[in-house]
């Protein structure tokens, strides 16, 4: 019978309560050991011991003084953020950002790397040697790299661990990528996502959105896909392949789409539908182009993305009434098309939906910019900040 004596339960009840210690000082921080103390419940003699850990490791440390109490001011304390780094990688079909960031999200460097080949194994190569020299640089925090998030241009399947389905890298169906890379770099965490569930925690964490309790976030790069987030969770359905919207069909008898059915969301509410409403291809006028006709409101680009944004609000009609979203951020290329494409959707919404279902949502393009996926590979990453430091703690405290 396996024994699950004192000594367990102790270790248990510890980690839960430096769980919540730590928990706290992220959400609340800076604040005061007696601060903690209220806001979990715990006594102090616990929160102390709790936090002094934290400092001695060096993943906590001690600030200044409140100055707002009698007698010696409580010292406060805060997540070092200096301890470790994170890092998110997105992956686009030419090439590749990396983005590395402090424990609290902040830029310290970005770099974009060619992807000369579609081989997979390219880029496991290629992002393995980056992130040996990432090591090098940072290797004396003492957390080191605390993960690294990995967006992909297309679906996981989170029961297999392979690439389910990359419409526009195709070489990456089926490839076991987290194996992969854990085979070239072991000691380092890997997190998995497609683009528009990395663009959606991106929103939450560092955007328009910040600490939204329900969010979905469009985003279209070609095709057209969506992101639903619910209270600190990501939507991902039963394999990972959740929020493949722009195949909705909004067309009964419409397009014919590349996913061999008619009629879908993406054929008239993406990039590509864009494209083809300008009669045009992105080698003869670049998006950057279109961004700026419409800026000086040239007649026959500000037209199209009207109707762009016409076709957007039939496909988030669905949306809206699906999961009564907070918001809705635009994001990727979309999310420069600004105020003119926003303004279609919303008259097409009001057609479609009573106001009363309207009165609580915001529409929003996001201003993350070109790192926006790359900072939501990060946030992927900082979601499981505390358990990484807690277990750090506890190994260091078991080695002494
Ligand atoms: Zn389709």
């Amino acid at each position: 019978m396996p024994s699950i004596g004192p000594i367990g339960n102790f270790d248990l009840v510890k980690k839960i309560n430096m769980e919540h210690a730590l928990s706290t000082i992220l959400q609340y921080r800076p604040l005061s050991r007696a601060k903690i103390a209220s806001l979990t419940g715990l006594n102090k003699m616990t929160v102390s011991s709790c936090v002094d850990l934290f400092v001695q490791k060096g993943f906590v440390v001690e600030l200044g003084t409140t100055g707002t109490s009698r007698g010696r001011p409580p010292t406060l304390v805060d997540l070092n953020e200096k301890a470790g780094i994170c890092v998110g990688v997105d992956i686009e079909i030419n090439h590749f950002t990396v983005l590395i960031t402090d424990l609290l999200g902040k830029k310290l460097d970005s770099k974009v790397f060619p992807l000369q080949s579609k081989d997979p194994f390219f880029f496991v190569e290629t992002i393995s040697n980056v992130l040996r020299d990432i090591v090098k640089d940072h290797g004396k925090r003492q957390l080191g790299i605390v993960g690294v998030g990995i967006v992909i241009p297309g679906y996981y399947n989170i029961r297999t661990d392979v690439v389910d389905f990359s419409a526009n890298l195709q070489e990456w169906n089926d490839f076991p990528l987290q194996a992969e890379l854990t085979k070239r770099v072991p000691d380092t965490t890997f997190y998995i996502n497609p683009a528009p569930y990395a663009g959606a925690m991106g929103e939450v964490h560092f955007g328009g959105a910040k600490s939204a309790d329900h969010l979905v976030y469009v985003t279209s790069s070609w095709g057209l896909s969506a992101g639903v987030y619910s209270k600190g969770e990501l939507f991902t359905g039963s394999t990972g392949t959740a929020g493949r919207l722009g195949h909705s069909t909004i067309h009964m008898n419409g397009k014919k789409c590349t996913c061999g059915s008619r009629g879908c969301w993406e054929m008239y509410a993406s990039i590509k539908a864009l494209y083809e409403l300008l009669d045009t291809t992105p080698q003869a006028l670049t998006f950057a182009e279109i961004v700026e006709g419409i800026k000086r409101s040239d007649s026959r680009m500000t037209s199209a993305v009207h109707e762009l944004g016409h076709y957007q609000g039939i496909g988030l009609a669905n949306v809206i009434n699906a999961y009564n979203p907070k918001f809705i951020c635009i994001g990727g290329l979309l999310a420069l098309l600004g105020p003119t494409l926003i303004n279609s959707i919303w008259n097409t919404l009001r057609e479609m939906i009573p106001e009363r279902f309207l009165l609580n949502l915001e529409i929003y393009c996001s201003d993350l910019g070109e790192l926006g996926i790359a900072h939501g590979g990060v946030s992927m990453v900082l979601r499981h900040l505390s358990g990484m430091i807690i277990e750090h703690s506890l190994l260091e405290q078991a080695k002494v």
